[in-house]
């Protein structure tokens, strides 16, 4: 070729500009469950998830994480040092609002304030806004884990007012029957569906009761669903049109409803919702605001939702006259309000023991054959106590192993059983075949499982 001639093609040209590369969270995006429903999870839920996908304890994330992000005076995210104030971390004051922005700065989330009562803050007094002690309700935990469900914790079990589960219409819980310990609502062991104390399953079916349940009359029960229903429709209404919601919004609301009810009358009014005329006063004046649990009683004394309160306009939709709170129920006879005799207490303990007649009972429950508190009788009687509560702890493991060896045995039956029919041992399927399928959690069950797939060819050798 000449090179005089030659003529040079032009090529395709190249941009050597950066393309931009969209941010990068520093933190697993981690979606929150249930928002926009009652059942919306709660920072503290979603702080313990988040952790457990980053094989973390949940202290290590808020302590070497989230504090150097939050460094307030207060401890910030150190969990160390914010243990007795964990429960503010759901609420609507200033630790909610510095984690929130610390965990959205990690996962570049943009509503996380809704796992909170944040967007709430104008509106509700923190004064017993929320549960000093983690709350759960046993029969959910064991109802997700046996659908396979992600195990969370909703914001609504964090609230004071919440007594129930709606959907189990039992008692939430908050001492772990296994070592009898109360949880922060985060603590550094965290882990939903888990006692951050002992580790153990916090799950149950509904049949297994606590002991420690009260006793609630018919009425009592009927409100507490209903309470809990009524503050569920009220957080799967929060958006961030809740921030715009002005502090005189209760305030409005009541006066509404003592012009509909009681022609204008505070003091009539207050002597039908049995309330002082002066704090009824104040909180038509805006100068107070009644607690949250004052609040959903109130709305049930009227017959309105929470949601339809706040938003209270002249065409009212309530009861056209206040019903009254149910009575609260009163135990009969208070334990320990009689004198103690402590030598016949002695003998009946010593009798308890020498008696080989099983189930042994529990030193909770010799105590209310008593009438007692287990407190007061182990207090003064301690080595017999001790004698008592040991024995019905080793007999209740005894129970648990043979419990456990059972499962194994079904498990090995389930997986034959699917086998034969040509269906896949899935962990889902066998679930279903067994009596507890909680168990299958346990590392011996997971043996027998592996075992049996093993036998099939189903799994490696
Ligand atoms: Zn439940
Ligand atoms: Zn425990």
């Amino acid at each position: 070729m000449n090179i005089k001639t030659y003529v040079p093609t032009i090529l395709e040209s190249w941009t050597l500009n950066k393309s931009s590369i969209p941010l990068r969270s520093q933190l697993y995006q981690l979606e929150p469950i249930g928002i926009g429903t009652p059942f919306t999870e709660s920072l503290t839920s979603l702080i313990s998830r988040l952790a457990m996908a980053h094989c973390l304890p949940p202290g290590v994330l808020m302590t070497r994480l989230m504090n150097p992000l939050i460094n307030k005076a207060y401890g910030g995210a150190n969990l160390h040092n914010i243990y007795s104030f964990t429960d503010a971390l759901n609420g609507t004051g200033e630790m909610a609002k510095n984690l929130v922005e610390a965990l959205q700065a990690l996962t570049l989330h943009d509503n996380l304030c809704l796992l909170t009562m944040l967007p709430w803050s104008k509106l509700l007094p923190h004064r017993h806004l929320l549960h000093n002690d983690r709350t759960w309700c046993s029969a959910c935990y064991q109802d997700w884990f046996c659908k396979r469900q992600t195990i969370y914790e909703p914001l609504l079990w964090s609230l004071e007012v919440i007594q129930v589960c709606p959907l189990h219409r039992q008692e939430l819980l908050q001492q772990c029957p296994h070592c009898h310990k109360k949880n922060y609502p985060l603590a550094w062991h965290s882990r939903p569906g888990f006692c951050s104390k002992c580790h153990e399953w916090l799950g149950a079916s509904p049949e297994v009761k606590s002991s420690n349940q009260k006793e609630r009359s018919k009425e009592e029960l009927a409100f507490e669903i209903w309470a809990a229903t009524t503050v569920g429709g009220f957080i799967a209404s929060t958006s961030n049109s809740a921030f715009d919601l002005t502090k005189d919004r209760i305030a409005k609301a009541f006066c509404l409803y003592v012009n509909h009810l009681a022609k204008g009358n505070i003091a009539e009014f207050a002597r039908q919702l049995k309330v002082p005329r002066n704090t009824l006063w104040l909180w038509c004046q805006g100068n107070n605001r009644p607690t949250f649990t004052k609040l959903v009683e109130i709305c049930f004394c009227l017959g309105v939702s929470l949601s339809d309160f706040l938003t209270a306009d002249t065409s009212l939709k309530c009861h056209q006259k206040v019903q009254l709170l149910p009575t609260k129920h009163q135990p009969t006879s208070r334990a320990d309000a009689k004198p103690l005799d402590l030598q016949s207490i002695e003998l009946y303990l010593k009798e308890i023991l020498e008696s080989d007649k099983q189930p042994y009972p529990s030193l909770e429950q010799v105590a209310r054959t008593l009438g007692r508190d287990r407190r007061t009788i182990a207090k003064h009687l301690p080595e017999l106590c001790r004698a008592i509560a040991t024995r019905y702890l080793d007999q209740k493991q005894a129970i648990k192993l043979e419990a456990i060896a059972q499962c194994c045995q079904e498990v090995r039956q389930a997986i034959l059983e699917l086998h034969e029919k040509g269906v896949y041992p899935s962990e889902g399927r066998i679930a279903e075949l067994l009596t507890r399928p909680g168990f299958l959690r346990y590392k011996e069950a997971r043996k027998a499982l592996y075992a049996a797939k093993q036998e099939l060819g189903l799994e490696p050798e």
